[in-house]
């Protein structure tokens, strides 16, 4: 598999705005934020897209989930609310193949989206 961004952002090979971090997942500031908080949680683990996901990641998937959740409300957007986005491949506007989980908040969004 080859290596992405994101697998350069977990080794420290280039710098990121690190949120929070531990053996399983990673979360750190998007580089280009679409909304007034906008960071990303990412497993450690290089999963390419959403269709790779394994039964066996189920609790992983789950926990980038609560990361998200424990960031959202450290930010102070938890009760407003928020948006969490997963792209996956071309259709989804996926540009970075490693699983990442948008988190968006400090704005309000429109549904259906564009
Ligand atoms: P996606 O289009 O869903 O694959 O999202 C990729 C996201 O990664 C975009 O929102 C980019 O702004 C973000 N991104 C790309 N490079 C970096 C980087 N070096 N640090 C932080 N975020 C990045």
């Amino acid at each position: 598999m080859s290596e992405t961004l994101f697998s350069k952002i977990i080794n420290r090979e280039i710098p990121a705005d690190i949120l929070y971090e531990d053996e399983e997942v990673l979360a750190f500031s998007d580089v280009s934020p679409q909304a007034p908080v906008h960071f990303l949680v990412i497993p450690k683990h290089p999963i390419p897209t959403i269709n790779d996901i394994q039964a066996d990641q189920a609790l992983l998937i789950g926990k980038m989930v609560l990361t998200a959740q424990q960031l959202a409300k450290q930010k102070g957007i938890a009760e407003d609310g928020f948006r969490l986005v997963m792209n996956c491949n071309e259709n989804g506007g996926q540009t970075v193949f490693h699983i990442h989980l948008h988190v968006l908040g400090g704005r309000a969004f429109s549904w259906p989206p564009g």
